[in-house]
């Protein structure tokens, strides 16, 4: 078997994610599922960091066109990463993973404050990381978490997960000829405003080199063939 070809990766979910597109906010079978390719990541010796969104639960913008306060909109938003974060954690632990959940809001009787230095030490010591309440800062998404976190950590690859196979043209969900694109540059994908990351996200990525993924997580055995070299999903480069 081949040997993975990263060392440290960040791997970014959204919060629906979790949902399998049930009714609850988290399906078990689906949080199972994948934990069970996290633990397998761990056991191929790849240092695994998570940011997990949480648009399953609360999204600020929604309730702040209805009138709510952004910045406490956000905020919640914020907290509702931190519950998908431990369960998670909760679901990596009972496989035997040692797993720290990381928050950029203070909740210290739940898991540990946000240090990079903290962060890098768990990931030597082979336990994943789940980096939990995005940035910190409202008016910001968990795609920029994703970005600055991957930076913070010096991760070889950004994997930004998702419901198709990789970048396309327009949703391939809703339009049959969408044309799919196995390498993009982050200036084309910005351009074109294809669904890939929000803007600051592939800023982030373009401006620090972050070599980023986008592959769609619900097909079994993706991640393994793509961390052990395999050209899975699209690839977002520099140069145009
Ligand atoms: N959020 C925020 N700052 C951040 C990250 C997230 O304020 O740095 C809030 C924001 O309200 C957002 C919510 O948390 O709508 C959930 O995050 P996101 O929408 O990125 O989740 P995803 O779509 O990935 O599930």
């Amino acid at each position: 078997m081949t040997a993975p070809i990263y060392r440290r990766i960040l791997l970014k979910l959204s919060g629906e994610a979790l949902a399998g597109g049930g009714r609850e906010s988290i399906d078990p079978d689906v949080l199972e599922g994948l934990a069970g390719d996290v633990r397998d990541l761990v056991g191929e010796g790849i240092q695994v960091a998570l940011v997990i969104g949480g648009g399953n639960i609360f999204r600020g913008a929604g309730l702040a066109a209805r009138g709510m306060d952004r910045v406490t909109g956000d905020q919640i938003g914020m907290l509702a990463t931190l519950v998908n974060a431990l369960a998670m954690q909760d679901a990596l632990e009972r496989r035997g993973v040692p797993t720290r959940v990381m928050s950029a809001l203070s909740v210290a009787s739940v898991c540990e404050d946000h240090s990079p230095r903290r962060a890098l030490r768990h990931l030597a010591q082979r336990r994943v990381v789940i980096f939990a309440a995005g940035t910190g800062n409202p008016f910001f998404t968990t795609d920029s978490a994703a970005s600055l976190r991957a930076i913070e950590i010096g991760a070889d690859l950004l994997i930004k997960a998702t419901k198709v196979d990789g970048i396309y043209s327009a949703d391939p969900l809703r339009v049959a000829d969408a044309t799919f694109y196995p390498r993009i540059s982050y200036d084309r994908a910005l351009r074109e405003g294809l669904q890939v990351m929000d803007t600051t996200a592939i800023v982030l990525c373009r401006d620090h080199g972050m070599a980023l993924r986008v592959m769609n997580i619900n097909e079994p055995g993706a991640l393994l063939r793509l961390l052990r070299g395999d050209d899975v999903g699209s690839l977002v480069v520099s140069g145009d």
